[in-house]
């Protein structure tokens, strides 16, 4: 894993998606893009391009800065927090 940030160099593993849905989106009936996992609590929200961007949303809202994409056949950890990526 590249040094992207300390909040992603200190993942050691990477939590994945539960269920392929959006908690919050589920609630709402509404519909997402993409899926991103947050890699503190473990819930899976939608991406920016969403409508309702609840992953970033619950990162601003919650503290939480890491997410890591839930989308099949993408590997990779973002940080809210200081706009770091990085692919594992
Ligand atoms: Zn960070
Ligand atoms: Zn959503
Ligand atoms: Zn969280």
């Amino acid at each position: 894993m590249t040094e992207a940030c300390p909040h992603i160099d200190a993942i050691t593993e990477v939590k994945k998606a539960k269920r392929r849905e959006c908690e919050e989106c589920v609630k709402l009936h509404a519909s997402w893009v993409h899926l991103r996992t947050c890699q503190e609590c473990h819930t899976t929200l939608c991406c920016d391009d969403s409508p309702n961007r609840h992953a970033s949303k619950h990162a601003r809202a919650s503290g939480h800065p890491v997410i890591a994409s839930a989308e099949p056949g993408e590997r990779w950890l973002y940080c809210f927090s200081d706009d770091a990526f990085a692919e594992y």
